[in-house]
């Protein structure tokens, strides 16, 4: 038995390893390479494995850089199912069809260029019938509910707090009379992020494969994060304008959503009108309204008080194009949560538009923004923003605030791995160089425990 590291062994995302035991192969993950166009090229190069011979796939959750090649893997040919905790397959429903739905407007958008200088046209990554093809092998699992995938192989998923559905995946492996346990991270959440419960502990593992996003930083900690945009809220009340809130659909969108309805009287919520506009957001916000078995204690109790999700009286969700439009009216009192998450498309961009210039404005930046995108140039406070084509007088008041982070810093992983007993064989994934180093590092130092950085290609025996 052994494990191939194949994706996210030297970037963060593209997370995907083969995993061999009894004359069988399974998928860990099968996510998509996102970044530069460069890398994101390195997802049209063929499988290092016959797509048709794999046996099953794994997968730790939903985000796209886990789940995000797999319709590719369906076009490819694999017909098998695809394991993963129940509301984690909700999910991917809407984040693969989206996914489909941007590849065919990238190959629409080359293949217009391509035109130009009379070069042949080029397919999609995928389309949405690859997308639908994954759906029909989406099989749902509880946490802590052990399966039997194929002889000699039993995966349980244990909650890894990072998005709804989200899991750290057990696999026991026996092969003959040898018999091992294989722990595969997925991304480890924060703990005490509102809504979901915090990751669970693994006690044995002989072989784990660990991320390590922030293995080198540490957040800023949620109470400082949490009283800065009450701050905010009040000054933004105060100045008259609206607020824009750029965020990402799954995972922060719901959070912020919660954080608004947890703090309603102290934040003079009833003064606002609040926005949801992004219709994957909506979609993924009823997947999380649909999981209430997944809420931790404070969620299921401010639920029970409330009598349901969502938990804000004057949230409104915009599905239509029309009613997204329409929030244009408010010339101020309005709190807009859309959609990109770093305002490099989507519905956030019209209401950037139509508020930049308005010096009541605030707009709060709560995620990573990649230094290229519109979100990357207000967070770096540029005074002109081209948006659509048109220059505009960025006269808005930007925040930045940290600490909103669905993943774990290392204060978290430390926590997380201190729940083993032992001292499993470790390899480390997901991360940039620093992020590895930084958490070999801290196994050492904390732990006395040695890892190992995985190389792509590398096959080590379980
Ligand atoms: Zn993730």
């Amino acid at each position: 038995m052994d494990i191939e590291f194949y994706g996210a062994t030297d970037r963060v995302t593209g997370s995907c390893h083969l995993l061999r035991c009894n004359g069988h192969t399974v998928l860990l993950d099968c996510g998509l390479i996102q970044g530069s166009r460069a890398s994101a090229e390195l997802n049209r190069e063929s499988f290092p494995f016959d797509a048709e011979k794999i046996d099953a796939v794994v997968l730790s959750h939903g985000h796209i850089d886990h789940s995000g090649r797999l319709p590719l893997l369906v076009s490819r040919g694999y017909r098998g199912d695809i394991h993963c905790q129940h509301a984690t397959k909700d999910l991917v429903e809407i984040l693969l069809k989206d996914s489909a739905r941007l590849q065919q407007q990238d190959a629409d958008y080359y293949n217009r260029k391509r035109k130009k200088k009379d070069e042949s046209p080029r397919l999609p990554l995928y389309t949405e019938e690859h997308a639908n093809g994954v759906f029909t092998g989406l099989k749902g699992h509880n946490y802590k509910n052990a399966f039997e995938l194929l002889p000699g192989i039993e995966v349980c998923f244990y909650n890894a707090g990072h998005i709804l559905g989200s899991a750290i995946v057990e696999i026991k492996l026996t092969e003959g009379d040898r018999q091992r346990t294989l722990v595969f991270s997925g991304d480890i959440g924060q703990y005490d992020t509102p809504i979901i419960n915090d990751p669970y502990p693994i006690p044995h593992a002989d072989l784990l494969l660990m991320e390590s996003t922030y293995g080198n930083r540490i957040h800023r900690k949620r109470e400082e994060t949490v009283k800065e945009l009450g701050e905010i809220l009040a000054a933004s009340a105060k100045d008259g304008g609206n607020v824009l809130i750029p965020a990402f659909s799954i995972g922060r969108s719901q959070e912020l959503l919660y954080l608004l309805g947890e703090h309603y009287v102290d934040w003079d919520m009833e003064n606002w009108q609040v926005y949801l506009d992004s219709p994957m957001a909506i979609a993924a916000s009823k997947v999380y309204w649909d999981h209430p078995n997944l809420y931790d204690k404070e969620a299921t109790k401010f639920r029970r008080d409330l009598l349901d999700m969502p938990t804000l009286k004057n949230l409104r969700l915009t599905t239509s194009v029309d009613e997204s439009k329409a929030i244009a009216r408010h010339k101020g009192g309005a709190i807009v949560i859309a959609g990109s998450g770093m305002c490099n498309g989507g519905r956030i961009l019209h209401h950037l538009k139509n508020n930049l210039e308005n010096a009541n404005s605030h707009v709060i930046i709560c995620g990573y923004q990649s230094p290229g995108t519109l979100g990357g140039r207000l967070v770096r406070g540029e005074e002109d923003i081209k948006i659509h084509g048109k220059w505009l007088k960025n006269n808005a008041k930007i925040h930045t605030v940290g600490g909103l982070s669905a993943h774990g810093d290392q204060v978290d992983l430390k926590r997380w791995m201190s729940g083993f007993k032992n001292k499993p064989e470790l390899y480390v994934v997901h991360g940039n160089d620093d992020g590895k180093k930084g958490l070999l590092e801290l196994a050492r130092s904390s732990f006395n425990w040695e890892g190992n950085l995985a190389v792509a290609g590398q096959r080590v025996k379980i």
